[in-house]
């Protein structure tokens, strides 16, 4: 079986996913973190993505695997676990830039597919349930007011001990919601066939047990 969840930037799609696979004993596949190791590659190679050429040759030159370590994913960008690495800021927005390269979609579309194949999966990303899965069993978009995304994402980082500047945070995710709903290939947008859920004013295990539920229910 197959769950899709798509949505934009902060709405709680990894962290609702994690959960919601773990209670049905799914996988959990964060194709995010697949477009911020190519844009680790590209960051760390300062790689002109703009060059049609360097792009490509850049392509060439990574290995992307996905395993799952205790249940979580890891990502290893040509052997070396980038899993952490990937979650910097800088990192989020050069995959929106890269995610709208078609060479970089094709790239990571059979590995998205294959392990949808051999695997009962939750994939989270922004075209899993239009483009990636469009046969998945359900599909799930998931959404929450920008205001309460960048407030999310100012705790998530003032625990880590970092002072961000919450209205800086809030601009960036409404670029990236920009940059995914208007790019040409693949653009985010929900399924004819998924179930909105708005997450704005609803806790992580209301989430949770809402897609749980729907699932057994299938
Ligand atoms: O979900 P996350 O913030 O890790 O994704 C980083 C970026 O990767 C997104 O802003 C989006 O541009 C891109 N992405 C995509 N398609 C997916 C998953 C992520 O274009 N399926």
């Amino acid at each position: 079986m197959n769950i899709a969840i798509d949505g934009p930037a902060g709405a709680g799609k990894s962290t609702i996913a994690k959960l919601a696979a773990k209670e049905l004993s799914f996988i959990y596949v964060d194709t995010g973190a697949m477009y911020r190791a190519i844009a680790l590659f590209m960051l760390n190679n300062k790689v002109d993505v703009e060059s049609d050429d360097a792009l490509q040759a850049a392509l060439n030159k990574i290995d992307i695997v996905i395993a799952h370590e205790d249940g979580a994913q890891q990502v290893y960008l040509n052997g070396e676990n980038v899993s952490q690495t990937i979650r910097k800021e800088e990192v989020g927005n050069m995959a929106s830039k890269v995610a709208t390269k078609g060479p970089v979609r094709e790239k990571l579309l059979d590995l998205q597919r294959g392990l949808a194949a051999s695997h009962d999966v939750i994939m989270d990303g922004r075209d899993i349930g239009t483009n990636i899965l469009p046969k998945a069993e359900l599909k799930i978009y998931l959404t929450a007011s920008s205001d309460v995304r960048a407030e999310r994402r100012y705790k998530e980082l003032a625990e880590k001990g970092e002072t961000p500047d919450i209205a800086k945070i809030k601009e960036d995710i409404e670029a990236r919601d920009y940059q995914d709903m208007h790019r040409e290939i693949a653009p985010l947008k929900q399924a004819e066939d998924a179930v909105l859920i708005d997450s704005s004013y609803m806790t992580i295990d209301e989430v949770v047990e809402k897609i749980v539920g729907l699932a057994k229910s299938i």
